[in-house]
Formats: C-alpha cells, sequence, structure tokens
C-alpha cells in the first residue's frame, strides 16, 4: 500500500467506531474482567451468572443462619471468631455439639498463633544477649 492508497480512506474522524461495552467486574487481582458485556448490561455473561449465585447463597446462608466467619489470619480475627461463634451457639443458631467442636479449633489456632508470637520474642532475645 502506498501513500496514495491511504490518501483516499477517509480521515480518522470519519471512520465509524467500534465500541464495544466491557464487563465492569474487578477481579481479585483489581483488573478489570475485560469481556464484551452483555447486551444492556454492566457485565458480561460470566460474571451475571456469578452475581445471580453469589446472590442466591448469600439469601440461603441468611435463611440457614450460617455463621460469617473472618478469614483466621492473626490472633485478632480468631478471638473475633470466636466471639461470633458464641454469639451464634447462645442466640441459638449453632447446636451445642457443633460449636464446642468449631471453638476448640479456634482456641487450637489461638494457642498456635500465641506460641508462634512468643518463639519469635524468644528468638529476637537471643539473637540481642548472643
Ligand atoms: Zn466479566
Amino acid at each position: 500500500m502506498n501513500s496514495s492508497d491511504c490518501s483516499q480512506l477517509p480521515a480518522p474522524a470519519e471512520h465509524p467506531r467500534l465500541i464495544i461495552r466491557t464487563c465492569a467486574e474487578v477481579l481479585e487481582n483489581g483488573h478489570r474482567c475485560g469481556c464484551a458485556a452483555n447486551r444492556g448490561e454492566r457485565f458480561c455473561r460470566h460474571h451475571i451468572d456469578w452475581r445471580k449465585r453469589r446472590l442466591r447463597m448469600l439469601q440461603a446462608h441468611r435463611l440457614l443462619g450460617h455463621p460469617r466467619i473472618p478469614s483466621l489470619l492473626d490472633l485478632r480475627t480468631v478471638r473475633e471468631a470466636q466471639g461470633r461463634l458464641r454469639y451464634l451457639r447462645d442466640a441459638g443458631y449453632l447446636d451445642t455439639g457443633a460449636a464446642a467442636t468449631l471453638l476448640a479449633g479456634l482456641q487450637m489456632a489461638a494457642n498456635n498463633l500465641r506460641f508462634m508470637e512468643m518463639a519469635a520474642r524468644w528468638r529476637e532475645r537471643e539473637e540481642e544477649y548472643g
């Protein structure tokens, strides 16, 4: 293609622009989905289905009174989970046997986390005093 062929093309402003609306879902890595959105929708087919499924699961959990336990990342979140489980047990959402098992597991996790913190402090002292 030489320059004369290009001159016969309409100016860029006259080109019809192909605009495809992309999915507005933000993924776990912080990027947007980027798939083509369904006509008249903000999300792609996959994320529309996913949102419907998530909504149904949340409604079912609310009806069943399932506990929402935080991710057990550190001692503070383990303590928070223990508090929520005790509340659910006392409110009658959890039977006492299941609550006792879960609380025992959380107590074990809390003990392990406390021990790991103490071991880190011991290591620091050993490095300080040689
Ligand atoms: Zn999507």
